[in-house]
């Protein structure tokens, strides 16, 4: 399910591929019940160009010069994919961005848990979302105050997109299993040196996936991300990777060494 460092890398294949483009048109995929912009909003963008990107813990915004924004929402399978006419368009495509010349950017959303919005202003969006900071942005004393005090498992704090927006499950667990922690820990349970240790996890976790693109198999062998399966040996310490759920959510760690319980 794609996280910040996702959304990152597809609102990237945007500003690298898709700015100053001339919008001539869209194509809708398969017959879907995906979140899509209407006729009318579709006819809004016709003719204006993408010139900037936004993204905001998970979501991902392109803007037009002094219009409206495209929003869109990955949700639990989505991608964006760019390609020329020629090329075969990818699979799943929900909406296909068409640009004068040769240009597509396709929605792309197999299990249909994504969306794609019009949208006036973007920080109004986020403020209606309830969302809080984005976690690559956020401070020392914002992450202890929203995730420190917290009387909650830790892995439901980091996961709770309104006190920091961007980190789901796949990156929680990573850093809890970096910083030795275990996923049901109370954050109040976090003396002042864990919680800062965790925040430095989780954004070194993210910026070091951004720098790779989001490409898993550029990550460092002993992450938790190349283990995730019951059973499985921890590269860290050599006890054994188990499952369990937290939050109503799936926690991989390592209970031989993620003992931090405050
Ligand atoms: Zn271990």
């Amino acid at each position: 399910m794609p996280e910040l460092p996702e959304s990152d890398a597809a609102r990237r294949r945007i500003a690298d591929h898709c700015l100053h483009r001339t919008i001539a048109g869209f194509d809708l995929g398969e017959v879907t019940h995906v979140q899509l912009p209407s006729e009318a909003e579709r006819e809004r963008l016709v003719g204006t160009q993408f010139s900037q990107t936004r993204r905001h813990g998970k979501y991902i915004f392109a803007g037009t010069s002094d219009g409206p924004w495209l929003h869109i929402h990955l949700g639990m399978s989505g991608s964006l994919r760019v390609y020329d006419e020629g090329e075969t368009p990818p699979d799943y495509a929900r909406l296909i961005v068409i640009f004068e010349g040769t240009r597509r950017l396709a929605f792309r959303d197999p299990r249909k848990f994504g969306r794609v919005k019009l949208i006036e202003d973007v920080d109004a969006f986020i403020a209606a979302k309830g969302l809080g900071p984005d976690a690559m942005k956020m401070g020392d004393n914002a992450f202890a105050q929203a995730i420190g005090s917290t009387k909650t498992a830790v892995k439901s704090a980091l996961l709770d997109q309104s006190k920091m927006a961007g980190v789901g499950n796949l990156w929680s667990d990573e850093a809890l299993y970096r910083c030795g922690i275990m996923p049901d820990t109370r954050g109040t349970d976090l003396d002042g040196k864990a919680v800062a240790h965790l925040h430095r996890a989780v954004q070194d976790i993210m910026g070091h996936v951004m720098a790779k693109n989001a490409d898993y198999s550029q990550l460092p062998a002993d992450w938790l991300i190349h283990h995730r399966k019951d059973g499985a040996d921890c590269p860290r310490c050599g006890g054994t990777i188990t499952k369990k759920k937290v939050g109503g959510r799936t926690a991989y760690h390592c209970p031989d060494h993620q003992t931090h319980a405050g």
